[in-house]
């Protein structure tokens, strides 16, 4: 993983001098967010541009960006579809791959800027159209822009600001406008696609041949995944931790929150590395004469306590009972309701976040009933 020479890397560009662009908006509460829109605010949406749409003289040059990655990151693309002679007309469809390793958020600028740059070079002082309109469904791409104070992209964004500029000395505004997306308006739909296909494009650019400029984050990007790599090769191959292992096959830096006071987390915590004052564990650092469980059955091992040792039946009946009604009310699928250590103490990344955080809840309400030396 080595990252690519400072020559291909983006320079940074002060943009603190720009002063933001005609910024209109049709959107409001009432669009919703996107994935999360009902069939009633997709249609209340495409009402709403439409409407837009058709209020725009014919010396409007109607233009609609999208930008796509398949992964985050992956491979990313970047398309335009222009409207030179109004909606009915058959529009101009640009596509442009970008990138074999990026976001789609790389795309969706880069998509603005492939848009403006055709327009700076096909309209003019000669020209019919006096402003351009930009669509996009990318809401952070339009504040980029329009906030001149870009978390990286800086070449991109700055290239977007000189054609605005160009534009703008040409007399011809810019709008930049934000529409709901995949509430199928047909241009959307259309840039969604062509956004698709330059990404599947970018796919077939071999990463390491890929002596394209470099943006910053495309760097942090391409890093963060070799470290992440190293550090998943190096735990799978430990001789040590094999039981957090067991619990954590994956390597991960978000750190799961609960509510807990601080003595359960790190209970918790003591339990998933292994590491804990049950006699099993104690043992074997010298702290007491025997593994046995105190109730004289077995080892005091970490499964002994949680699953199977009668001292803590009532605790553990308590936590039976809660894990049930977890899975019950987030209708979990009947093979994952497992009651086993990997559940209980494992992060079991093949269930959503809130059930994962609310067995850990319920494990922790076990561990403070128990009273068990952890
Ligand atoms: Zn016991």
């Amino acid at each position: 993983m080595i990252p690519p020479p400072t020559d291909l890397l983006e320079p940074s560009i002060d943009l603190t001098y720009w002063s933001p662009v005609t910024q209109k908006s049709i959107t409001n509460e009432e669009l919703g967010r996107s994935g999360r829109r009902s069939a009633e605010q997709a249609n209340l949406a495409k009402v709403k541009t439409r409407e837009y749409l058709n209020s725009l003289p014919n010396t409007t040059l109607i233009v609609f960006t999208d930008g796509s990655a398949l992964g985050n990151p992956g491979p990313c693309g970047a398309a335009a579809i222009i409207h030179t002679h109004g909606l009915d007309m058959e529009p101009v469809i640009l596509g442009k791959p970008i990138s074999s390793n990026s976001s789609s958020y790389h795309g969706e600028l880069a998509a603005i800027d492939l848009a403006l740059e055709y327009c700076v070079t096909s309209t003019g002082s000669h020209h019919q159209h006096n402003t351009v309109s930009i669509q996009t469904d990318c809401q952070s791409a339009k504040a980029t822009i329009l906030g001149g104070r870009p978390n990286g992209f800086h070449t991109l964004v700055s290239n977007i600001h000189s054609h605005i500029l160009k534009l703008e000395q040409n007399r011809v505004q810019v709008e930049l406008i934000w529409v709901a997306g995949h509430v199928n308006i047909a241009s959307n739909e259309m840039s969604d696609k062509a956004a698709k296909d330059a990404a599947l494009e970018a796919s077939t650019w071999c990463k390491e041949e890929d002596n394209s400029v470099k943006t910053v984050q495309e760097v942090k990007t391409h890093i963060r995944q070799g470290i992440m790599a190293d550090w998943q090769r190096s735990w799978n191959i430990q001789l040590e931790g094999r039981f957090t292992h067991s619990l954590f096959p994956s390597v991960n830096t978000k750190p799961m929150r609960t509510n807990f006071y601080m003595a359960t987390d790190i209970k918790i915590n003591r339990l998933q590395s292994g590491h804990t004052l049950l006699p099993s564990h104690a043992h074997k650092l010298g702290f007491t004469p025997t593994d046995l469980c105190s109730c004289g059955r077995d080892k005091g091992t970490i499964p002994h306590v949680i699953l199977h040792c009668p001292i803590y039946n009532k605790p553990r009946e308590t936590l039976i009972t809660e894990l049930e009604t977890i899975f019950r009310k987030a209708n979990t699928p009947f093979h994952l309701r497992t009651i086993d250590i990997p559940t209980i103490l494992g992060p079991n990344d093949a269930l959503p976040p809130d059930v994962r955080l609310s067995i850990r809840k319920a494990t922790g309400r076990f561990i403070s009933a128990s009273q068990a030396k952890i």
